[in-house]
């Protein structure tokens, strides 16, 4: 569906912009904070609620309201080239493609409404507008919704080390008003990666949501840890994800027949084989990866106040395409690092090399995400909220 573009004027956005700023000036003081001294983050009242799969979540009380602020950290094995690829986004398409792999099963919608400033040579990673997003926060209330203003960048420590962040603020704009059933959040959050000394990412997300609607404070409160239990393994994988559904594809049905076919990846012989939509290989089930990515199609038909869920498709891949795929998309990958001599394609070189990386691939968040797709029609009944 269209979202209305919006044209605010300078005086708000920089009202905006300075919002956003302050917000990233304060994560990113508490991210280099923590990452000097683990004790710091106890003297500031966070808990520990919970440490799973090499992320952990703190929660602490929030002064004006019962919905508790959180922080959650974790390392990632990627980099902060890779994360400025998988994260920068200037369309609208590339938005639901990234929100899709990052909130999977709840995501249900994003737009860019305004584009304000956008990445420069000496940070790749820079974008300042405004953007929708919907989201499905729990499954038995009410979709959600936000307009935010989202600013982005590159900073460096003392040390020279890069901190890439991305930092949300809800604002109120009379040109989109919340649509029925879908109650609007607000929400203060940033998302912050540290390159480490070794290569590796430390991702944070930090601050504050307050879901509206008649969520009580103690489910979401509860509910927020258990979110974010698989964000080292997402982080891990962005990159490689979005450049896979960015791929061309290839036609799955120019290449089927009926005969028994030998695995490309393992060698098996299958009569099921699936096709990969990048390669066009043919693929056991064992070594296949589904992703879930919104349909690339503008939805017309579609009734924005009953429509809460964005159509997705799931495609089918091998695991060499996931592991190397197979050409450089997009121009937004250009290198975080000082211009080389050799410009651009040394810094594509690059890319790809640090990109070919083999890891461990968790294929268990794609597979399960079959049956949750299939309560499509879940639209929200009345009494939710
Ligand atoms: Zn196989
Ligand atoms: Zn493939």
């Amino acid at each position: 569906m269209e979202y209305p573009h919006l044209d605010l004027p300078p005086n708000e956005l920089a009202h905006f912009r300075q919002i956003n700023e302050e917000f990233a000036n304060k994560a990113l003081d508490v991210t280099y904070n923590y990452l000097r001294d683990q004790h710091y983050l106890r003297t500031k009242g966070y808990k520990l609620t919970q440490d799973k799969n090499g992320s952990q979540t703190y929660q602490r009380t929030c002064p004006k309201s019962s919905f508790e602020e959180y922080l959650m950290t974790g390392v990632c094995e990627t980099t902060i080239e890779e994360l400025s690829y998988g994260i920068y986004t200037a369309t609208t398409q590339d938005l639901r493609t990234v929100f899709a792999l990052t909130f999977k099963e709840d995501f249900l919608d994003a737009a860019i409404l305004q584009t304000c400033e956008t990445q420069t040579e000496e940070d790749p990673g820079h974008w300042f507008g405004i953007k929708y997003a919907r989201l499905q926060l729990h499954s038995i209330f009410h979709a959600r919704d936000t307009v935010f203003s989202e600013l982005s960048g590159t900073r460096k420590d003392a040390k020279g080390l890069r901190t890439l962040f991305q930092v949300r603020h809800t604002i109120d704009i009379p040109q989109l008003p919340p649509f029925p059933h879908i109650v609007r959040f607000d929400h203060d959050m940033g998302w912050l990666f540290s390159e480490l000394p070794d290569g590796r990412v430390q991702f944070t997300i930090i601050g504050h949501l307050d879901p509206h609607g008649k969520m009580p404070a103690w489910v979401f409160n509860k509910m927020t840890p258990k979110k974010h239990a698989s964000s080292c393994t997402m982080f891990s994988e962005l990159m490689r994800l979005r450049r896979l559904v960015e791929a061309p594809r290839v036609d799955a049905h120019a290449v089927s027949d009926d005969s028994p076919k030998r695995c490309t990846m393992c060698t098996h012989i299958t009569k099921h084989g699936k096709y990969c939509r990048c390669c066009g290989q043919i693929t056991c089930k064992k070594c296949i990866l589904i992703v879930s990515q919104p349909i690339q199609v503008t939805l017309d038909r579609v009734d924005p106040t009953k429509h809460l869920k964005h159509p997705m498709d799931e495609a089918i891949y091998c695991k060499a395409c996931f592991k190397s795929p197979p050409r450089l998309i997009g121009s937004h990958s250009i290198s975080l690092s000082k211009k080389s001599e050799g410009g651009e394609l040394e810094n594509t070189r690059k890319f790809i090399k640090s990109s070919s990386t083999d890891y461990a691939l968790v294929s268990s968040s794609h597979s399960s995400s079959t049956t949750s797709r299939q309560n499509h029609s879940s639209f929200a009944s009345s009494g939710r909220g």
